[in-house]
């Protein structure tokens, strides 16, 4: 399974957050909007729009400085 959603999947994970960051409520726009694994692929997250949260770039860079 492939690491990076498509643009596809990335435009309904968008759509799915209501164009929001899900963890600071910042509104995305393409241009700082990240589609992330909400089970990280290291371990065993699907690359798929269940999976996925809209976060805007500073909160996943936030997140994959801190990993849990
Ligand atoms: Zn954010």
């Amino acid at each position: 399974m492939p690491r990076n959603f498509t643009n596809n999947q990335k435009l309904l994970i968008l759509r799915q957050a209501n164009y929001k960051c899900q963890n600071c409520g910042t509104i995305l726009d393409t241009t700082i909007f990240e589609a992330d694994h909400k089970t990280a692929y290291s371990k065993g997250g699907s690359t798929e729009a269940w999976n996925a949260q809209a976060l805007c770039r500073n909160c996943n860079r936030r997140k994959s400085d801190n990993p849990q």
